[in-house]
């Protein structure tokens, strides 16, 4: 047997004896385990899934055991993965420390503030929110305005982040902020690290459409920020902030992975609401093509993700790849959502309503929801223009 075979072997035993039953559902909104000091746990069983994977340090698997983490080799963390798909094994722990600020700080930080953060965001015990976009800074976030200014042991920081999500419940928040208001945008921007229970610090509800609030916008109000907390070099925090948005654009273009998931393939379900004929194909030829069309394209994507992790082992990246990732696997993902409505027909105008099961409004809910990951860390257009002038070196309008 392979050392990697021997790994899978172990993988599935330790899965067998820690994930229970209940924990290898498709994930559902109201059930994820989310981190921080609030941390709810849904029943007995969530918390002894995520205490199993929190111990063996699988909750941040490739990341270095001294801070937490499973120092798993990206070729077994990719087995855990993967037998955790087959398994059906809900994900033990969400949140953005985990997703995009620990590799940031794994790359950028001192060893102090990796000693600090990083074992708690491997343990949950921290949730992170993250302060990028303002009023006027989205696409454009160069253009940021907050501020912190130096006042010898620390910054005072002035001013407002929006669409920062969860803010209200989150421990900490990692930012940009404007050190040096003099450089030209990218120059004087620094990225600092800010616990949410400081003073001056608060945050306003953003109501949505759904009658939701998962947005906030966050206020800064003479902020005391010690200088502990800046990560990298001053005035040189766009270097943090883009390594970060690598991971947040990485997990946007794998979110099914993540989200919510409808427990049912389009053909099932296809099966299930339409008229087939007698040869056993769907009547509606177009909606046919629909689906055959999303069914390769999903193969297609596997087929990339597997090229870059070939790519990566063998220390061959094409830097051009993760930016298709993210254009790529959200517009697949919306387009599965369109032909899964067109599926449900009128069934599909259901929000909520005993007449249809709680399965066909999370399919709906989806649909509305997943159009936020086309916005959300970086909109389409930015990605294609990112695109267009790096992986393609097509020439600026
Ligand atoms: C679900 C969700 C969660 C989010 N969570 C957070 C969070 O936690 N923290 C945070 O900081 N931010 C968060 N955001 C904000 C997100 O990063 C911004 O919405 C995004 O960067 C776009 O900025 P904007 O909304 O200001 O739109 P704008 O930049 O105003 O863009 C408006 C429209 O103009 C287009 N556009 C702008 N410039 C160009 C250009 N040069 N070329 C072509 N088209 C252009 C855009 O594509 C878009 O369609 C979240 C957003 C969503 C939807």
């Amino acid at each position: 047997m392979s050392e990697m075979e021997k790994f899978r072997a172990e993988v599935r035993a330790f899965l067998e004896a820690h994930c229970p039953p209940s924990q290898r559902q498709p994930i559902i909104r109201e059930e994820q385990i989310w981190a921080g000091k609030k941390t709810q746990f849904p029943s007995e069983d969530a918390r002894q899934w995520f205490e199993a994977m929190r111990d063996k340090g699988w909750t941040a698997p490739e990341w270095p055991t001294e801070y937490g983490g499973g120092g798993l080799t990206p070729e077994q963390a990719r087995i855990l993965q993967k037998e955790m798909a087959r398994m059906n094994c809900r994900p033990p722990l969400y949140d953005m420390g985990l997703w995009m600020l620990g590799p940031a700080l794994l790359a950028y930080g001192n060893d102090a503030q990796k000693a600090t953060h990083i074992p708690r965001i491997v343990r949950g015990e921290a949730r992170w929110a993250q302060g990028y976009s303002e009023p006027s800074a989205g696409s454009d976030l160069a253009s940021l305005k907050t501020r912190a200014d130096d006042h010898g042991d620390y910054f005072v920081v002035n001013g407002t982040k929006i669409w920062t999500t969860r803010a209200d419940v989150a421990d900490w928040i990692f930012c940009l902020v404007r050190t040096d208001p003099e450089a030209t945008k990218q120059q004087g921007i620094s990225f600092l690290l800010i616990d949410m229970e400081s003073e001056g610090v608060s945050t306003a509800p953003i109501q949505l459409i759904s009658g939701e609030s998962e947005f906030c916008q966050t206020f800064f109000d003479n902020v005391k920020v010690p200088k502990d907390n800046l990560v990298g070099e001053l005035n040189e925090g766009w270097a943090v902030a883009k390594e970060l948005l690598k991971h947040e654009r990485k997990l946007m273009g794998t979110m099914e992975s993540i989200t919510e998931k409808v427990d049912v393939g389009l053909v099932e379900l296809a099966r299930e609401h339409l008229a087939f004929d007698e040869n056993n194909k769907l009547s509606d030829r177009e909606l046919r093509q629909g689906i055959a069309r999303h069914l390769m394209n999903d193969e297609a994507m596997a087929s990339l993700n597997e090229r870059m992790f070939h790519e990566f082992k063998a220390g061959k990246s094409d830097p051009r790849l993760p930016m298709l990732v993210k254009h790529l696997g959200t517009s697949e993902l919306q387009r599965k959502d369109e032909l899964i409505l067109r599926i449900l027909g009128n069934q599909g105008l259901s929000w909520e309503s005993d007449r249809t099961s709680p399965n066909i409004h999370r399919m709906v809910r989806n649909w509305a929801y997943n159009k936020a990951h086309t916005i959300a860390g970086g909109t389409s257009e930015i990605q294609l223009n990112i695109i267009a002038k790096r992986a393609l070196g097509l020439p600026d309008q």
